[in-house]
């Protein structure tokens, strides 16, 4: 299938999977799928309803006891299958998210499919052995698979976050129920597609595709789902924290971000503004973890507002299936709307436009925003402190450490970070004062066994590595 080409036909899918089996929707309405670098619909999916929740989890929960009880060996077994079934569809992965999300193809095959791979190789690992026991006084402490899991997911990352939790809930022996994001369901069939070649056991992984207010709300409020592990904005995340709440239902959230990119007068500094371009632009800066805050010492911050200018000038935007594209189109047009809109306020409230904005030519079709760098962004202000969600780097200076740990931790978000200095131990010093769930410092690369997730309104709980198998964990003491 050529989905470069306008597809003769939309990819049409027409049912949920409940039980090991692809089920019929309990009504009839369909939510369309949009190419956002075209504005053409190219898919369908079933709109799901509270009662195929009701049923998806109903087969969750007779999943369970067996599942739970499984070996971990073979539970691990049944992971290196469905990671077998996965790489043979990372090309049709990458594709898809390509034509769904609009992620330019080759970093699409690299992130959007690679990643998942990756984390789903460590969770085969995980798997096969699970969090040891303790020993404390006369109590063994032991750690048991809290239930079912009701997941929610976004569309930035559509399979990536999808496996970050369906993984590790299967690797601690709980069963799901999963609901992905409506704008790019498509990427998530393709999980379940795999899962039946794997041959999972009946009932442990479903899907009800559907929007977040029936689909997202019924899952998150269902009186037997024990875990609701989401992945989105704060709003949704604060939500369901609710819904939650009334039967003290056990949350996992992984929320928004503003992450600062500390760069200190010793830094490489060519390294540290190309690099931290790259990241806040990475997925059309669709990236929760992006730096989208670049902090620069005084002494340096002309010479990185020139850098930063062009590496952001040598984005190529435009369709995600031509090979020389940088930067596909946002999502949705209500994401560029919102994005551009950020732009405008920031230009209104005395930030200084270095290159992109609303004037920048972009491809005549698409939801398509101009890279954009902003200078001399106020700390205080909406766009240092509102997640954009789009290409916009706003570099603000600072004129001693103190100053730049006090603007980067000044947020109430918590999620990510970055500091650049030729001495490591200062910087290392740095991200110890940083209130964040992760930072990298002079580049550190992406680890999947490390844990992942924020501080503050960034979210609640951890994912990846065995930290994430634990969220999906109860912990029982027996005294002896
Ligand atoms: P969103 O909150 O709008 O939607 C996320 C999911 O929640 C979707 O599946 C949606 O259908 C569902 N949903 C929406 N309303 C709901 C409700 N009332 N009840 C239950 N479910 C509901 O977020 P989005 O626009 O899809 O994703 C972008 C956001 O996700 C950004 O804020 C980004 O920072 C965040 N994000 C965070 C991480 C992380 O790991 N921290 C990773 C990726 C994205």
């Amino acid at each position: 299938m050529d989905l470069a080409a306008a597809p003769p036909a939309l990819l049409v899918r027409r049912h949920l999977h409940i039980a090991g089996a692809w089920a019929d929707p309990a009504e009839g309405e369909t939510i369309p799928v949009e190419n956002p670098a075209t504005g053409d619909i190219v898919g369908q999916v079933p709109a799901g309803a509270p009662a195929d929740v009701d049923r998806a989890v109903a087969a969750a929960r007779d999943a369970f006891a067996g599942w739970a009880a499984t070996d971990p060996a073979e539970r691990a077994a049944h992971l290196d299958r469905l990671h077998t079934a996965l790489a043979a569809r990372t090309d049709q992965i990458a594709r898809t998210v390509a034509l769904e999300l609009g992620t330019p193809l080759k970093l699409a095959t690299r992130v959007q499919a690679g990643l998942p791979l990756t984390v789903l190789r460590t969770m085969v690992e995980l798997a096969a052995r699970p969090p040891a026991e303790e020993t404390v006084g006369n109590s063994l402490v032991v750690r048991e698979p809290v239930g079912v899991v009701g997941a929610i997911t976004p569309w930035n990352y559509p399979l990536h976050q999808v496996v970050a939790k369906v993984a590790p809930a299967l690797a601690a022996g709980c069963t799901v129920v999963l609901k992905p994001s409506e704008l790019t369901p498509l990427t998530a069939y393709l999980l379940f597609d795999a899962i039946t070649e794997a041959g999972l056991p009946a009932g442990v992984v479903n899907l009800v595709p559907g929007t977040g207010p029936v689909v997202g709300e019924a899952l998150a409020a269902h009186p037997d789902v024990d875990l609701v592990s989401f992945t989105g904005s704060t709003a949704t995340g604060r939500r369901i924290a609710h819904l939650a709440a009334d039967r003290i239902a056990r949350v996992a959230l992984e929320l928004g971000g503003k992450s600062a990119n500390l760069i200190l007068a010793d830094a490489d500094l060519a390294t540290a503004v190309k690099v931290g371009v790259g990241n806040a632009f990475l997925n059309s800066g669709q990236t929760c973890t992006a730096w989208t805050r670049m902090l620069v010492h005084r002494d340096r911050y002309a010479e990185a507002l020139d850098l930063a200018a062009a590496a952001a000038g040598a984005y190529t935007v435009g369709d995600p299936f031509d090979p020389a594209t940088r930067l596909g189109p946002l999502v949705s047009a209500a994401q560029a709307e919102r994005v551009r809109g950020h732009v405008d306020r920031a230009l209104a409230d005395g930030a200084r436009l270095v290159t992109g904005g609303p004037a920048a030519p972009l491809p005549p079709r698409g939801h398509y925003v101009a890279p954009t760098v902003l200078a001399d962004v106020h700390p205080d202000s909406a766009l240092a402190q509102e997640e954009v969600f789009g290409p916009v780097l706003a570099v603000i200076p600072f004129t001693d450490t103190d100053e730049a740990v006090a603007i980067a931790n000044n947020s109430r978000y918590g999620l990510a970070g970055a500091v650049w200095s030729a001495d490591e131990e200062q910087a290392l010093a740095v991200a110890r004062r940083l209130r964040t769930g992760q930072v990298d410092v002079n580049g550190g690369a992406f680890n999947p066994l490390a844990p992942f997730g924020g501080y503050r309104q960034s979210g609640l709980g951890r994912e990846l590595g065995h930290h994430g198998v634990e969220e999906f964990t109860e912990v029982k003491a027996i005294q002896r």
